[in-house]
């Protein structure tokens, strides 16, 4: 749209008339303060300035178009009769001008001229355009870097943790063998494998995620009946935390289309971290519920430390932990938006219900296969 600046109704409506049979949409405005409005509410892309105006002349109206940076680069094509000297036209450029045209001209010119001047208006936002999305996506990189330097730093100290103390469990165990304390040796054996079972939850999940960065985890999918599953899966947890009571309530003999290892993965991964977030108390339910004939919902409840409504909505995002809890319990935030990934691939849905200090429910829906 052009915006053509006189105060003479009949030169206005002539160059009109030879703009809109070039195809070009016109605007027009009497005086100076009326451009100036209609520039700041829209958006133009060539003006042609009359210069002698009464109150605000051509040369006035040109600085405040060049002095505001939304419309700075809008092109100005001066047009006069009078202002015809060398310093009228110099005046013309130093207050923003792109030309400076003395009448009569000749309207083919103008046309070609103003043809330029939107051709290259038009490039230079493209490039400021490209320009800021190009800034944008450097500085999302920067970011991105400094989260994989801040990821790879917390990595390490988890996987080194859990080394420190196998390698402390392994001097001790072999202490209580050279001096015949079976018992001893036993008990830091226990305690080696427990931490090696860490290490290799961790390095799991990291290959979990370097698959998921790189296309899909892999799965294997079969039918399966979920009640043995599911006791199978309680059964394992229940060996390696023997000091908690897994309590389990509801029923869903129902057989279930999908990857046994993964779902497993998914409900260890529910009841790791209700009993990492509940210490202080000994009891962390399951329950199973059909909510319709097709679908089940399997909830692990915890009476632990909560999680406020703020993070409750990003716990299952790439590397998310709650600041508050992240300096007292270990963890990298990976392991909920794997299985996030996971439900979703078996047409699930997952969430979280919780209230700080009364504890969460955090669960996961799956449909059914068949009734058996
Ligand atoms: P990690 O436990 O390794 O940090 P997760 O992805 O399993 O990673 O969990 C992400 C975050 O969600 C945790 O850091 C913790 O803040 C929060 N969270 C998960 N489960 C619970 C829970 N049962 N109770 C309270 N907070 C939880």
């Amino acid at each position: 749209m052009i915006l053509i600046v006189d105060d003479k109704i009949e030169n206005i409506t002539a160059l009109k008339k030879i703009l809109e049979s070039h195809q070009f949409q016109v605007d027009s405005a009497l005086s100076g303060q009326e451009a100036l409005r209609k520039i700041l509410k829209q958006a133009y892309e060539l003006v042609i300035l009359d210069v002698q105006m009464p109150d605000m002349d051509g040369f006035e109206v040109a600085e405040a178009i060049s002095g505001v940076s939304k419309t700075s680069d809008i092109p100005i094509i001066f047009l006069s009769a009078v202002s015809t000297s060398k310093e009228f036209i110099t005046k013309g450029y130093d207050s923003g001008g792109h030309d400076y045209l003395i009448k009569p001209f000749d309207p083919d010119i103008l046309v070609l001229k103003i043809r330029t001047f939107i051709k290259l208006y038009r490039q230079a936002n493209e490039l400021s355009r490209i320009q800021q999305v190009l800034l944008e996506e450097i500085e999302q990189r920067k970011m991105a870097e400094s989260k994989k330097d801040e990821f790879i730093s917390i990595a390490s100290h988890e996987l080194k943790t859990p080394l420190t103390s196998v390698k402390g469990y392994m001097q001790l165990a072999e202490l209580s063998v050279q001096s015949d304390d079976k018992d001893n040796a036993l008990r830091f054996l226990s305690r080696t494998s427990n931490q090696i079972n860490k290490l290799d939850i961790l390095i799991g999940e990291l290959l979990d995620i370097s698959k998921m960065a790189s296309g899909k985890l892999d799965y294997n999918f079969t039918e399966f009946r979920f009640e043995p599953f599911l006791d199978n899966v309680i059964d394992i947890f229940q060996r390696s935390n023997p000091e908690w009571h897994i309590i389990r309530a509801g029923y869903a003999d129902v057989v279930i289309h999908g990857d046994s290892m993964r779902l497993e993965q998914v409900l260890l991964n529910y009841l790791s971290n209700a009993i990492k977030y509940s210490q202080g108390t000994d009891k962390v339910y399951i329950n199973v519920d059909p909510i319709s004939p097709r679908e089940i919902r399997v909830c692990v409840v915890d009476k632990g430390i909560g999680i406020s409504k703020e993070d409750q909505a990003k716990l299952f995002g790439k590397f998310y932990r709650v600041v508050q809890s992240s300096n007292k319990y270990q963890g990298l935030g990976m392991g909920l938006y794997i299985c996030s990934e996971i439900i979703t691939a078996h047409d699930g849905h997952y969430g979280v219900e919780s209230e700080p200090g009364q504890g969460s429910t955090f669960y996961f829906t799956l449909p059914v296969a068949q009734q058996p």
